[in-house]
């Protein structure tokens, strides 16, 4: 690490103890940035950078419910209004017993870099709680649900802070969510996205980030004139993000092997097609099953207690779980196996040391912040949906949400563009911060 970044995150790691996850998405962001800063002189002597690491709002607190027995638990709400130079806050919600103040100040940092990239206007936000969805009936859902919006309603609006779901968080509890704001606030309005059809969702909302992340990566191979044609794809997780990943790519005539859950991961050297895809989806959205159950099923391969598959043959992987789920380790076993292409639909899945293995060797690598930005961006054409109080086609969203995912890739290629060689990382982590710190140049020192 050189002296001038050093310097800096001793500076962030001074003023927020205890926050790993938040400083490694800084320090990913400042090791493009700072030199950036020396020469753009006006943004270091605005501080711009030292103010967009700072929330501009952060709230904290309880959420009480009733579990089904009868008995009171408590858990903690957060949300973190992180920037909104360039619109009313955005970004979702997650629950999961993992979340705290460092995690979510991680994700709403590189949501507003994301959001920038999206040309849309929106600034950045992230929240959440550390309740655990899994394993609790819907009423104890609803009644968790209806309790955390008791308190999060006096802080959000569609003007202001407009949250939509993340892990954890589907249409289940964005519609237990979305009443109980109703009910308090008698408005019906976009507060939320992700909402479901009949009430102001968008079409395609939820098949977004996983689109978005393969129009993301079709782009990146386009590069060099190759496609998913034919292309073994792994993918982790498998929740929306993993499942609308794989369907695109079976759309785009790849072939995908694997899906995993926080238990273990299954591999199907003979591809998951669209009815095996369809039992997955089953088993996660409505039955609430383990992916195990895949491999019971089907006769295939289950790794138990790895949650992970980067050890099998890939040409394109698609990390969709969570973050730190790819190490220095598993990437070269990925690039040693010939995988030429990664784009994280998760957030950050990549440790730092990851992403160095990719860079070294060059090979198509696209940060969460650019590849799965599809998601907020169609969270951006459902608000502007709500707004205009219409809806528009599956075609037409899907269309626009390609189009935006065309025009990140472009700006990251610019901003990003190293001889023969696209830095996506610095691309996308410059491309988004010249819009906000431009935006809060003109606003002041606010
Ligand atoms: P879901 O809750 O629908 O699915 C998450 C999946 O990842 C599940 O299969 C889950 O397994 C697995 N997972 C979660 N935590 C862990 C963990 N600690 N270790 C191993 N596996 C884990 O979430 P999403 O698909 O919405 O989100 C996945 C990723 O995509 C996250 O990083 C999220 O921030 C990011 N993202 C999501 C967007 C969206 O629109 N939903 C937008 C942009 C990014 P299990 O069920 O066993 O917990």
């Amino acid at each position: 690490m050189n002296t001038q970044l050093k310097k800096f995150m001793d500076y962030v790691v001074a003023k927020n103890p205890a926050e790993p996850e938040f400083y490694q998405a800084v320090e990913e962001v400042a090791e493009t940035i700072l030199p950036f800063l020396d020469e753009n002189p006006k943004y270091k002597a605005a501080k711009v950078f030292e103010r967009m690491i700072e929330a501009e709002r952060i709230i904290v607190f309880r959420v009480p419910w009733i579990d089904d027995k009868g008995e009171v638990q408590v858990n903690r709400g957060f949300r973190i209004e992180m920037n909104s130079a360039i619109g009313p806050y955005k970004g979702g919600l997650r629950f999961h017993p993992t979340v705290n103040l460092g995690i979510l100040k991680f994700l709403a940092f590189e949501q507003v870099f994301k959001n920038s990239l999206t040309s849309l206007p929106m600034g950045g936000g992230k929240g959440g709680s550390d309740f655990d969805p899994k394993g609790k009936s819907d009423n104890e859902v609803m009644r968790f649900c209806q309790s955390f919006m008791t308190e999060l309603f006096r802080h959000i609006g569609p003007d202001t802070d407009v949250p939509a779901g993340d892990i954890g968080v589907g249409g289940r509890e964005v519609g237990y969510m979305f009443g109980q704001y109703k009910r308090i606030r008698n408005e019906f309005t976009g507060v939320l996205t992700g909402k479901g059809r009949e009430y102001g969702g968008s079409l395609i909302r939820p098949e977004a980030t996983g689109y978005g992340t393969v129009y993301f990566a079709q782009e990146m191979l386009a590069t060099i004139n190759e496609g998913f044609k034919n292309k073994v794809v792994a993918i982790s997780g498998s929740g929306n993000v993993a499942q609308f990943a794989a369907e695109k790519v079976l759309d785009l005539g790849g072939k995908v092997v694997t899906f995993s859950d926080s238990t273990g991961y299954i591999h199907d050297p003979d591809g998951i097609d669209r009815e095996k895809l369809a039992f997955i989806m089953e088993l996660k959205n409505i039955k609430r099953g383990r992916i195990r159950e895949y491999s019971d099923h089907y006769g295939c391969k289950y790794v138990e207690g790895v949650s992970r598959p980067w050890a099998e043959k890939c040409d394109i992987a698609l990390p969709c779980a969570t973050e730190n789920e790819i190490n220095a380790k598993e990437a070269k076993i990925l690039v040693d196996n010939g995988c030429i292409c990664v784009s994280e639909g998760a957030n950050m899945p990549s440790t730092p040391e990851a992403v160095e293995v990719f860079l070294e060797n060059k090979i198509l690598y696209g940060p969460g912040k650019a590849a799965n930005a599809g998601g907020v961006a169609t969270s951006g054409l459902e608000m502007s949906q709500n707004s205009l109080r219409l809806s528009w086609t599956r075609e037409e969203v899907d269309q626009r949400l390609h189009n935006i995912m065309v025009n990140i890739h472009k700006t990251c290629v610019e901003y990003g563009k190293e001889g023969d060689f696209v830095n996506y990382v610095k691309g996308a982590n410059i491309g988004g911060f010249v819009k906000v710190a431009d935006a809060m140049m003109a606003q002041g020192y606010v």
